[in-house]
């Protein structure tokens, strides 16, 4: 833990919300209605609650869904996590089986490169945090609803109102008048992008898809071949496919194996669609015989696999319109291959968080605070919808000289690591032709705090 104490950050502060009607600024509190509690939307919730907001969050399900399999948050974003005063969730529920991160050979298993998760922590100041999405889902409306963050579930919010006067109406007519800031939180399918941004096209299927199947670390545990599954965090290179195993020890024990194919099966957006996992034994047959046992485990408990299509945000001219502003998958959903997704939201969440507080502050407009907003996030998350995109494709690649090029690379430069002569100092910009190896550092070594507080452009 003591790592983590470095370089000023008080990370056992768990900030009190000012009573409500006030900001801790002394000023009257914002009104601020957020559509969707997902990640991107319950962080956004307590961003805003803890400078003492008045916050509502309307939610079109009846609660945290259960399914879906782990959302990784890089150091980039459990720094912000930490900052907002979740630090406890990491020491209390956060997967930490996890050692090793490996890469390997999709037919052999012949591990490629091993990153010890410790070092990586280490290296970039903050831990990466591992959790099943439906438990951090379920800690987050804790904490906020603890803080004072209304949530209304059986919400749908069908359309929002970017008038002087703005106004958001749900399908159960629910509506609510004379808001000042309506954040649209509500994922790729976004109703509030569609308001926003009228252009097309918005939405990118690619040509994956993948099957979500959870099966019993117990079992896994209790087989020698396959017990090392369960201390670490698994990728399979094949051609054209991909499979991805990690712990979720905070969701029933479970390890989560995602089985990525270049398929244009399922919906993009939807994780409720039922897969068959037959197809999927079939499609793998020639991978790792482990791969093989940890199917058989899941024919043996009869594990649920459900499909989606994985697809992306192109970047969009427009994030905000008047006091209308999207944050995370609604403005840049990527490709879940740099495990950025969800950081990126939470980067989102602080950095609208202290640009309307710093605009508000200073009695500028806030549509100054969100035109600083969308200037700060879109050059860093259109460039990871793009490395997504490139990941994509050299993880897909098929065999031949190109794959043993990569491989190479991948035994000699671990991804997600900093290489070893990295001076520490975050890089601010998206990094020019400087392969994976700064690309890491960028994507997980980044300070969006100090970038908002040393930005000369807000307000
Ligand atoms: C059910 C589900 C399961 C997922 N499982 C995985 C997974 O296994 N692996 C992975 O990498 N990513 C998964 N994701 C996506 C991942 O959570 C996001 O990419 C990331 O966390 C960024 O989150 P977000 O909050 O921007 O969007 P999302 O997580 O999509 O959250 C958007 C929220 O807005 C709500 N919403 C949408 N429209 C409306 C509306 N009109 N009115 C009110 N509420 C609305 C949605 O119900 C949802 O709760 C899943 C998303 C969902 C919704």
């Amino acid at each position: 833990m003591a790592t983590f104490l470095s370089g000023g950050h008080s990370l056992f502060f768990r900030e009190q919300a000012p009573p409500k009607g006030q900001t801790k600024y002394g000023f009257k509190s914002l009104k601020i209605v957020i559509v969707g509690a997902g990640i991107a939307g319950l962080t956004t919730a307590l961003a805003f609650r803890n400078t003492g907001h008045d916050v509502t969050v309307l939610e079109r399900y009846a609660g945290p869904q259960n399914i879906g399999g782990p959302i990784v948050i890089t150091a980039n974003a459990a720094r912000v996590l930490f900052d907002l005063g979740l630090d406890e969730i990491w020491e209390e529920k956060s997967e930490k089986d996890v050692q090793k991160v490996n890469h390997r050979r999709y037919a052999t298993g012949e591990v490629l490169a091993s990153l010890d998760t410790k070092k990586a922590d280490d290296a970039y100041g903050f831990p990466t945090l591992r959790f099943a999405r439906f438990r951090l889902l379920c800690i987050l409306e804790e904490v906020a609803k603890e803080r004072g963050v209304k949530i209304l579930y059986d919400h749908n919010v069908i359309s929002v109102s970017y008038s002087v006067i703005p106004w958001v109406s749900c399908s159960n007519s629910f509506f609510i008048k004379d808001v000042d800031l309506i954040v649209g939180a509500d994922g790729i399918s976004s109703v509030i992008r569609q308001t926003i941004a009228m252009e097309n096209p918005i939405k990118t299927a690619s040509h994956r898809t993948t099957y979500n199947i959870n099966i019993p670390r117990s079992m896994v545990a209790d087989d020698p071949e396959l017990v090392e599954f369960i201390k670490s965090t698994n990728f399979w290179l094949g051609p054209q496919r991909v499979l991805i195993a990690l712990n979720m020890s905070d969701l029933d024990d479970k390890l989560n194996l995602s089985f990525g194919t270049h398929d244009e099966e399922g919906v993009e957006g939807e994780w409720f669609q039922q897969g068959d996992l037959e197809l999927v034994r079939q499609k793998f047959a020639d991978f790792d015989p482990r791969v093989l046992k940890l199917l058989d485990i899941a024919e043996a408990v009869e594990a649920e696999c459900y499909i989606c299509r994985l697809s992306d945000v192109s970047p969009l001219k427009e994030w905000s319109k008047e006091k209308v502003v999207m944050v995370g998958d609604a403005c840049h959903a990527m490709l879940p291959l740099l495990a950025m997704g969800a950081s990126q939201s939470i980067e989102d969440a602080k950095c609208l968080a202290m640009c309307i507080d710093k605009a508000y502050l200073k009695k500028r407009p806030l549509t100054e605070g969100l035109q600083i907003f969308e200037i700060l996030r879109k050059p860093r998350t259109a460039f990871l919808v793009g490395r997504g995109r490139e990941e994509a494709e050299k993880w897909y690649m098929g065999d031949g000289t190109e794959q043993r090029a990569r491989d190479q690379r991948i035994k000699d430069t671990s991804f997600f690591f900093p290489p070893q002569n990295w001076d520490g100092k975050h890089i601010d910009n998206p990094p020019e032709g400087e392969g994976h190896l700064l690309g890491s550092v960028y994507d997980q070594g980044f300070n969006v705090i100090d970038h908002v507080s040393g930005s000369k452009s807000v307000c």
